[in-house]
């Protein structure tokens, strides 16, 4: 016990008589101690914030690096590095501060992707939700690609999603506003080569990509947000391309509903074709297909 400590102690148990006067010498022998107590504490914060501050940029932008290139394998090794040097000196503390690096770093970086299907019939607007969240995310700073369907003429040619007429997109370069977005035309989705930094890919016409499943998946696992608008069924009601074997990779499935274009008073939820073909794959617009609701579906009114 220091000399301090105890006078305080026999101060404090002294008799009530002088109780006031003591607690007032008291307070006058520990301020000292607590003034010397605070700048120690300051001192030592400084100390401390100095020796972190060099190390956790480093490790903080290599992170973000490794995270958007889900390249972790890079990231371990500088740690490691780093390990090996901390080690060597005996650094207690950036011992511990690589620890916690090291545990925030291994967190997967797959964890950040993810897959939402928009699905419905024809004229459902899946195309314009899809674009809604594409540009919402490139609003908050995420460079985006959308990929067109090659085969898709109906509405415009060329590198622009139209959902219809109102509704369109061509590529946009980034702005204080807003960032990039670029679309791209594929018949193939692995055709679309992704710079690293887009991270939200959006991809129209799903139900007609053959690597569907597969590269939406892929691109998942590098850490993208992607998003796809699809037909769910053909015009026979049959699950349409690969559309329905994503539903238990992805994260989320909504399906739209339109106005019946027969009745015009139900929501339409199965697209009609009004040709005789039977091909599954026949594009047209509004000449070719409706949308309709059940009953409609079934020739009642
Ligand atoms: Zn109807």
């Amino acid at each position: 016990m220091s000399a301090a400590a105890s006078s305080t102690s026999a101060a404090i148990s002294g008799t009530s008589a002088a109780a006031e006067d003591n607690i007032a010498d008291v307070s006058a022998e520990v301020a000292p101690y607590l003034e010397a107590l605070e700048v120690i504490a300051e001192g030592y914060k400084a100390d401390l914030a100095a020796a972190i501050a060099p190390h956790l940029a480093t490790i903080q932008s290599a992170a973000d690096r490794a995270v958007q290139a889900a390249k972790v394998e890079t990231v371990m090794a500088l740690v490691r590095d780093v390990q090996a040097y901390a080690a060597e000196h005996d650094d207690a503390l950036l011992k511990g501060l690589l620890r916690a690096a090291a545990s925030a770093i291994e967190k997967d970086p797959t964890d950040a992707g993810s897959i939402e299907l928009i699905v419905g019939p024809m004229f459902s607007e899946k195309t314009t939700e899809m674009l809604s969240r594409v540009r919402r995310a490139a609003l908050a700073g995420e460079p985006a690609v959308v990929v067109k369907w090659a085969g898709d003429t109906r509405y415009e040619a060329g590198a622009v999603v139209a959902a219809h007429s109102e509704v369109r997109q061509p590529s946009v370069p980034g702005s204080d506003a807003c960032a990039p977005i670029r679309v791209v035309v594929a018949r193939r989705l692995a055709a679309a080569e992704l710079d690293e930094d887009e991270l939200v890919v959006g991809v129209d016409e799903g139900q007609f990509y053959p690597d569907l499943v597969e590269q939406c998946e892929a691109w998942a696992r590098e850490g993208r947000r992607v998003i796809v608008a699809a037909l769910d069924g053909d015009f026979a009601r049959r699950p349409f391309g690969a559309v329905c074997d994503l539903v238990p990779r992805c994260e989320s499935v909504e399906k739209l509903r339109g106005v019946c274009m027969s009745c015009r008073k139900r929501d339409s939820v199965f697209s009609q074709r009004l040709s005789d073909s039977t091909a599954v794959v026949q594009e047209g617009g509004r000449e070719s297909y409706r949308s309709v609701c059940r009953p409609c579906y079934f020739g009642k009114k």
